[in-house]
């Protein structure tokens, strides 16, 4: 199969990582990989007859190149590598494409030539470089049929059948007319005798599949587009820098992000940042005149000491009477209602620029290597799907009921009816939306519980820190301060609670610590066995209704112990909760652990730097070491962000045969490069992989190895992991988590009190730990957990990313540049 890959509409980051991984996959499939670039504008201009007669002259150069390049080193090369492979090592594009011009690179051309065969070598490094490599643009042509037509003319004289289209729905439903028109395109191209019958025959139907690229998060049935993290991220880091200069000012800001018909950047971000109010299209303010609803609950913040004020205005914002709501008038009611010292920052194309977070480099790969097996199995009958991402599952829905469905929401809005458009955006965007007012908004006395349903919760910190634990605790104190609940945060875990440091967290005084990394409550390893009875003791005097540790393996340990106390001390019979949060994500049963994603983060911000190193001294291996205890997630899933060659885990441990075949690998690897043309090259090593061989001996042996080749250094990621401020995702999903698990105790806190005190027994359903399988929310209590971990290694008996490690090793060509297919 010839499959040809263009990105369109508006760029996003994570549009060349899909790019990367469908070239590639192409590849170890036996496909023929081809890059269109201006998206259909390239399609439609296609390839000039000078420049195809060009194009094919570059590719049969390139061919004869490596051919020659390998048979001088075949020598050396012990075992065959897949010919396939080699055959499709590279054909040039990759690098004129990369240098980002359009013009004479290096004797060769791409003017004239949109449609450009691509090899393995040429994507590569594309991961951490925002927008597109291939160009995008908006094709007026494209829009009418005479320009379908052309486009599928210069397809067939490429011989391509296949297409994967990466954009937003104005691209995907152009995707989707293309292919529905193709047989009646090529009859009419045929009639004009533009194709010949064998093509005709050969072309009848077109293969087809859309991914989603747009930072607005907009398309229905998928739960993230290409690109919408990374915004976010930018986002949220423009908020950080904000939010100093607001405090030293006393300031208030207003910030116009993106968002047209789409809410979710404006309202994760008005939650991930710690917003006081937000506007979003889907939910205009009910309370008229909103003006002063606002008015009122700044007035309510600043009343209680607060110096900074940060609101948040999606760009297509409006009142219930689709009157826009700007930023700019917002300021004006804020500074003369107020008399707030206001600011307006629009943020605007910064949020589309920058470097792909982690996930925007992890799901397209995954989205990219179901494109193309998506393509591989499509028949004339099979519509044309989307990939998208449901529930942690990487999915296939037909492209136009997506499409339909995203229509949907515009068309409910326009119509103003606005509940129907919260309703198609899905539960958790409603989730979301309660989530943040339930902890930006302060409420008067009225508003709270009965004081018979109030309740005293301890929360406690629990082993190593996580992004993502300040953020949880922030939302939990803020929660119980509006519902009249006390709050009471437990300082430096199970000692502390034993020296009494417990104090009474403030709604204004945990207001900052959304963005704040490490543990502000302070933690240690300390499990409450240390001491039970006392612990016992403390938990009644301090009269605890109902407990919340959030930390990772410790903590689940924790929750066990005091759950098979609960036979001696009565204090233990109340809900208790393990919210889990470690960079390791070693927790049994849950897919994320608070502070993984942030800890994932901080290993590609890392490896980024040092692979620019690596490829500025070309020839040389990095051997990295990454946290994680017994658990390989961080490495891994770090591996296949990052585009590693080769990647070691605790699960799968390190052998002498896998050394040598390693080593095979990476020699035959650097041997196949363009001479003088190496680049930097990434091994991921978790840190307990194996204890014999360790960083240190892998750096020395692969020096050894490498002989004239490459050379080998090492570095030791070590705490750095930890991550400074937590990111996005992390923060957005602590609140989330924090919220829910303030749900599960108020709900079982109020089926114990019917109980008389004396003859209160808390089942085992109380003690649980609240995880993430398959995207929902679910609660599993303490000790059915245990029955799914791996006590001894601290981790869980199974993990869902186990097939990812062999993902790395294709990608990076392991099995195939050995000669086992
Ligand atoms: P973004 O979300 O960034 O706006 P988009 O893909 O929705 O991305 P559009 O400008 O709507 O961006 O579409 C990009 C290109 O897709 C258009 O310039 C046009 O070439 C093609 N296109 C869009 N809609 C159609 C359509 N109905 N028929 C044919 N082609 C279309």
């Amino acid at each position: 199969m010839k499959i040809a890959i263009l990105t369109s509409g508006g760029d996003s980051a994570g549009m060349n990582a899909a790019v990367r991984a469908i070239v590639k996959c192409g590849i170890l499939k036996g496909c023929e990989m081809w890059i269109v670039r201006e998206g259909y504008e390239g399609l439609v201009r296609g390839n000039d007859d000078g420049g195809e007669k060009a194009g094919q002259k570059v590719n049969d150069e390139a061919e004869k190149l490596v051919e020659a390049e390998l048979r001088e080193k075949r020598n050396e090369i012990t075992q065959e590598p897949d010919k396939n492979l080699l055959h499709n090592l590279r054909f040039g594009d990759g690098e004129l494409l990369r240098d980002g011009t359009s013009e004479y690179v290096g004797g060769r051309t791409l003017k004239g030539r949109y449609i450009v065969r691509v090899g393995w070598d040429d994507v590569r490094g594309w991961f951490s470089e925002g927008g597109t490599l291939i160009g995008t643009a908006r094709c007026a042509a494209f829009r009418t049929r005479e320009g379908r037509a052309a486009a599928a003319l210069n397809l067939i004289k490429e011989g391509i059948d296949a297409l994967v289209v990466c954009g937003g729905d104005g691209s995907l439903t152009g995707a989707d007319l293309f292919r529905s028109e193709w047989p009646s395109l090529i009859q009419d191209l045929h009639s004009q005798k533009l194709i010949t019958s064998a093509q005709l025959e050969a072309h009848a139907h077109l293969k087809l599949v859309g991914l989603v690229g747009s930072i607005d998060n907009d398309m229905s049935m998928t739960d993230m587009t290409i690109g919408a993290p990374t915004a976010l991220q930018r986002i949220c880091e423009a908020i950080d820098n904000i939010n100093s200069t607001a405090y030293s000012h006393s300031r208030a800001f207003v910030l116009e992000v993106m968002g047209r018909d789409c809410g979710w950047l404006a309202l994760m971000a008005g939650i991930a940042g710690g917003a006081d109010f937000t506007f979003i299209p889907e939910k205009p303010p009910t309370t008229m005149p909103w003006e002063d609803a606002m008015c009122a609950e700044i007035h309510r913040h600043r009343a209680v000491g607060k110096r900074k004020t940060i609101v948040i205005v999606a760009e297509g914002a409006r009142d219930r009477e689709l009157n826009p709501i700007r930023a700019e008038y917002i300021k004006d009611i804020l500074t003369d209602r107020l008399g707030l010292d206001t600011r307006v920052t629009t943020l605007g194309h910064t949020q589309r620029g920058g470097r792909p977070c982690a996930l925007d480099r992890i799901l397209p790969t995954l989205q990219g290597v179901e494109a193309v097996d998506a393509l591989l199995s499509a028949t004339p009958e099979t519509p044309t799907y989307m990939i998208g991402v449901q529930e942690n599952k990487i999915t296939r829905v037909p492209l136009m009921d997506a499409v339909k469905a995203t229509r949907a929401v515009g068309q409910a809005m326009n119509d103003k009816e606005f509940e129907k458009a919260l309703d198609l955006r899905g539960p958790e965007f409603m989730e979301m939306l309660l989530g943040f007012r339930a902890v930006s908004s302060l409420k008067d006395e009225s508003e709270k519980l009965p004081a018979n349903k109030r309740l005293r919760l301890g929360i406690i910190h629990m082993g190593a820190p996580a992004g993502g634990m300040n953020a949880a605790t922030r939302s939990a104190v803020r929660y119980c301060i509006k519902q009249g609940h006390i709050p009471l945060a437990v300082h430096n875990g199970f000692r502390g609670l034993l020296d009494d440091n417990v104090d009474q967290p403030s709604w204004l005084g945990v207001d900052a610590w959304m963005s704040r990394g490490g543990s502000e409550l302070g933690t240690n390893r300390t499990l409450p066995s240390v001491d039970l009875g006392g612990v016992a003791a403390k938990f009644q005097q301090f009269q605890f209704d109902a407990v919340m540790i959030i930390g990772g393996f410790e903590a689940f340990n924790s929750l066990l112990i005091l759950d098979e106390a609960r036979k001696y001390y009565p204090a233990f019979h109340i809900p208790m909760v393990h919210l889990p949060a470690t960079i390791s994500n070693n927790v049994p049963m849950t897919e994320y652990s608070l502070g993984s994603d942030t800890s994932l983060n901080a290993l590609v911000d890392a490896c980024d730097a040092i692979k620019q190193s690596a490829s500025a001294s070309r020839d040389r291996v990095f051997v990295v070491e990454t946290q994680g205890g017994k658990c390989g997630y961080i490495a891994t899933m770090g591996a296949l962000a990052l585009g590693a060659s080769l990647v070691y885990t605790p699960e799968g441990g390190i052998s002498l045969d896998t050394l040598r075949r390693d080593v095979k690998f990476l020699r035959t690897r650097y041997m196949l490069d363009t001479p003088g043309k190496s680049e930097g090259r990434l091994v991921i090593r978790s840190e307990a992989a194996s204890s014999v061989y360790t960083t240190s001996v892998l750096t020395k042996m692969f020096v050894e190895e490498g002989g004239s080749l490459f050379d080998a250094r090492s570095a030791s990621l070590g705490h750095t992991l930890q991550g400074g401020v937590p990111s996005p995702i992390d923060r957005s999903r602590a609140s989330r988590l924090a919220l829910r698990c303030m749900s599960f105790i108020e709900e079982h806190h109020e089926k114990l009190s019917q109980k008389p005190h004396k003859a209160r027994q808390a089942g085992p359903e109380t003690a649980a730990v609240i995880t993430i399988q398959e995207g929902d929310v679910k609660w599993v209590p303490v000790q059915e957990m245990v029955k799914h971990a791996d006590m001894a290694n601290r981790r869980g008996r199974t993990n869902w990313w186990a097939f990812v490690t062999d993902l790395v090793e294709q990608l990076a060509g392991k099995p195939q540049f050995l000669g086992a297919k």
